[in-house]
């Protein structure tokens, strides 16, 4: 009997690509995506046999498809992310935009998708597009004729291969290709090194006793992730909304427990490497699984050492099983629960990144720049830092008093520019290895979703045209008009002029 499945599936060694993605996760995914739609002939690798990377399999993520809204309400993020947050909202697999006033005021709203269902429709839209995927696949080294990219070595079953493209991407991650085309890279020291987490996921929560510890509790929980005085998120007001809280999906996440907390510490049933918290992620029916995605964590191990990586991942099932057991044995709700995943990569939050021909900074954020070479969107905040402590969510290393929002709470422009690495041509990078200060790293999901989109449509245009990633840095009216047809907000009115859009139970 013949292979079942159909002959397309099978891209092409010896083809010359318009495009080559190296990299399927939440970066490269859009990209290769946008690229096949704006008319190239795309192959897509990836190191694992699924496509997802830290998304879905070292996910799920706890706040996906979070920030999508700034904090005067404008929707920021459109294009890849919000496509497929609508397809996933229409068949069932995700959950409406909670917008309570008291989220919504700090832009930290979810809408939430299921992991596993987001992986089927990636693929599902593989197929659509026509991209060529290589998985279990890694990618080791860059073809090069001088500066210029060529394509990629990779290593797999088929042995040892050279793959050729016009143009390459570069969505590792980690900026491992961008380095061996001999990209100049910057990452942090190694003493000090923010922490990686290993995520694990739980059912059986009984959510009705849930949400009736923390409408009792409310002093039990962290209000700092979404404080900002001067839009009225006073801790006060926070606590309040815990302790009216009708449905334990309007916080998205909820992280302290701290009075069970420092009693399992004093009984030697927690550690002090991470705080107590909880997210969700919806399956069918609107069902609720609860994720664990910062129970450990383990700093000073830079992701450019597998010695390091193996020690994280080690430490991580270490730490995670002290959190499981706290969890059951002392949080209400918790007490029938039971693992369902626990992730087999690990969560990687800070690695090299590449030095572009713009390094994007703390003042882009805190000032609200706009840049000519707009490819999109972000109102994340600045200076969001982790450390390896029971204070598990964002710790503010340079101190609390620092501002650290967009002003006037509105949205920040990323420009093309970041995508572009100095010296090598025909070689773009997207997602979290973009050229940013460690300051402002742009990790965040949504952010990842557009870089790589635009970094996708450029390619896709250099490659039709001749022209180099660098060429379009002042050329870049057609890369904007299709990456605006695509459906990407590059253009809001600004937040000054208009009134707080307000307050919405659902999108
Ligand atoms: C603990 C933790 C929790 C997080 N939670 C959230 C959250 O809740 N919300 C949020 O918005 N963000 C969150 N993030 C950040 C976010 O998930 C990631 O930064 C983002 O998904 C990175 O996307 P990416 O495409 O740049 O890289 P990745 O998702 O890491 O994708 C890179 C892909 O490249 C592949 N790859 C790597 N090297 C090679 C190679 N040599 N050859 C071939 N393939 C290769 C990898 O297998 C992977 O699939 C979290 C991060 C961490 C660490």
């Amino acid at each position: 009997m013949g292979v079942v499945g159909r002959k397309e599936d099978y891209g092409d060694y010896g083809r010359l690509y318009d495009v080559i993605v190296a990299g399927g996760g939440t970066s490269g995914i859009p990209a290769a995506i946008a690229a096949a739609r704006a008319g190239a002939k795309v192959l897509l690798i990836e190191r694992t046999g699924c496509l997802g990377g830290q998304f879905s399999v070292s996910g799920p993520a706890g706040f996906c498809y979070a920030f999508l809204r700034n904090s005067r309400g404008q929707r920021d993020v459109g294009g890849f992310a919000w496509e497929t947050y609508r397809k996933l909202f229409e068949t069932g697999h995700a959950l409406p935009h909670y917008l309570p006033e008291v989220r919504a005021n700090s832009g930290y709203t979810f809408a939430y998708v299921d992991p596993d269902w987001w992986t089927q429709l990636v693929f599902d839209m593989m197929d659509e597009e026509n991209v060529d995927l290589l998985l279990d696949t890694l990618v080791v080294d860059a073809v090069m004729d001088g500066d210029t990219i060529k394509g990629v070595v990779v290593e797999n079953a088929d042995g040892r291969v050279e793959i050729r493209g016009k143009v390459v991407i570069d969505c590792t991650g980690e900026a491992y290709l961008s380095a061996k085309a001999g990209v100049e890279t910057v990452m942090l020291d190694e003493e000090g090194f923010p922490p990686h987490s290993l995520a694990f996921s739980v059912d059986g929560v009984d959510w009705d006793r849930f949400l009736m510890y923390v409408r009792h509790n409310p002093k039990q929980f962290s209000w700092r992730e979404i404080q900002n005085d001067s839009v009225g998120n006073t801790k006060e007001r926070i606590r309040e909304f815990y302790a009216n809280l009708t449905d334990i999906k309007q916080v998205g996440e909820i992280v302290g427990f701290y009075e069970l907390r420092d009693a399992a510490l004093e009984n030697g049933d927690w550690h002090p490497h991470s705080g107590a918290g909880v997210f969700f992620t919806p399956k069918e029916g609107a069902h609720i699984v609860a994720h664990l995605q910062h129970s450990s964590q383990v700093s000073d191990c830079p992701p450019t050492s597998a010695w390091h990586i193996t020690h994280a991942i080690r430490e991580c099932r270490r730490q995670n099983k002290i959190a499981w057991r706290f969890f059951k044995n002392y949080v209400p709700g918790f007490e029938n629960s039971y693992i369902t995943k626990v992730a087999t990569e690990l969560r990687l939050r800070e690695g090299p990144r590449i030095v572009g021909d713009y390094t994007f900074r703390r003042e882009d954020v805190i000032e609200a720049r706009l840049h000519p070479d707009v490819i999109g969107k972000s109102n994340f905040i600045a200076d969001s830092q982790h450390v390896a402590s029971m204070d598990t969510l964002n710790v503010i290393k340079s101190g609390k008093t620092l501002e650290k929002w967009p002003h006037h709470h509105g949205s920040y422009d990323l420009p093309y520019r970041i995508l572009v690495p100095q010296k090598v041509e025909n070689l773009l990078a997207a997602g979290k290895h973009v050229s940013a200060d460690s300051a402002v790293y742009l990790r965040y999901i949504q952010q990842t979703m557009v870089t790589g989109q635009a970094a996708g449509v450029a390619a896709a245009i250099c490659a039709k045209t001749g022209k180099t990633p660098r060429d379009l840095e002042n050329d870049h009216e057609e890369l904007q008009k299709v990456l605006v047809e695509q459906g990407a907000i590059l253009y809001l009115q600004d937040p000054d002029t208009i009134e707080k859009v307000g307050h919405r139970e659902e999108d």
